[in-house]
């Protein structure tokens, strides 16, 4: 094989110009012969044709024309390529095919560049930043309704708005060092206010290991109310709460796979006292 470097350029050059004429008159052989001059340099030119009316007997003549590739010599331009080779759709057709060689200016094309002249691909181009938007999911409505909460005559409300129920009171499960969950999960994102759901006074508010950030209230029944996983807390040790009155807002603090209120009844302040919390609000007129 001699070198090619030398001989490369010129003989795809004056083949391209050849085949040009030939495209323009006739188009059946336009793709192949160009393909082949950049391959396999050592076909020669007579032979191309005769392959391809050998391989595409009944090839419409106009049928979809094959992409081509073309490298830039010294001296191109865009608009020059896309004349001396007929590609419809002239220059911003050769750049809008390659844009992604060319880059954002078609006014500078480099020497060995390749370019896919006249090919079936614009279709392509013009699909292709079709970015799909995300819809806007929110996980639960955070704090969609105002801090104001409907109290009921019994004294008593929901610690949260309207949420539904995640884990329920006394699921069985390993993740409870009792064995069973304390309390029962309302689903919220992380920002929802927590209301108390009594008059009372706050026990605790603060760091609370595997619950995060809790606040304990105790009634005046003497019942305790816990309200784990805040990411922020309103109200401190000693505090007196209204009914419904906002002490913190929802979050994913301590042992939590995702935002929620896990929310308890005891009757003791401590771990392990707990009673059904779903039933203690239904007995004072809070259906959750
Ligand atoms: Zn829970």
């Amino acid at each position: 094989m001699p070198a090619q470097g030398q001989h490369r350029k010129p003989r795809s050059l004056s083949r391209l110009t050849r085949i040009c004429v030939i495209a323009g008159t006739g188009g059946v052989a336009i793709a192949l012969p160009l393909v082949g001059a950049d391959i396999a340099s050592a076909q020669t030119p007579a032979s191309a044709p005769a392959a391809v009316a050998a391989q595409a007997p009944h090839a419409a003549p106009k049928a979809a024309p094959k992409a081509t590739q073309y490298k830039v010599v010294r001296g191109d331009t865009l608009s020059k390529i896309a004349t001396s080779h007929h590609v419809a759709g002239g220059w911003h057709r050769v750049y809008n095919d390659n844009k992604t060689v060319i880059g954002s200016n078609p006014n500078i094309i480099r020497p060995g560049e390749k370019l896919t002249l006249n090919g079936p691909n614009t279709a392509q181009h013009a699909v292709v930043k079709k970015a799909v938007p995300a819809p806007a999911k929110k996980a639960v409505k955070p704090a969609a309704k105002p801090a104001a909460v409907k109290t009921t005559d019994s004294g008593y409300t929901k610690p949260v708005g309207n949420a539904a129920i995640g884990t329920p009171y006394h699921q069985a499960g390993s993740n409870w060092s009792s064995g069973y969950h304390t309390g029962v999960d309302f689903l919220v994102g992380t920002g929802t206010p927590i209301h108390a759901i009594a008059a009372g006074t706050v026990v605790s508010a603060g760091w609370d290991g595997a619950y995060g950030n809790d606040v304990i209230i105790k009634h005046p029944d003497g019942k305790y109310t816990l309200y784990a996983h805040q990411s922020q807390l309103l109200v401190s040790a000693g505090q007196t709460v209204t009914e419904g009155q906002q002490i913190g807002l929802s979050g994913a603090t301590g042992n939590v796979t995702g935002p929620h209120l896990h929310f308890e009844v005891r009757t003791t302040p401590y771990y392990g006292s707990d009673i059904d919390p779903v039933a203690y609000l239904a007995a004072h007129g809070v259906t959750v």
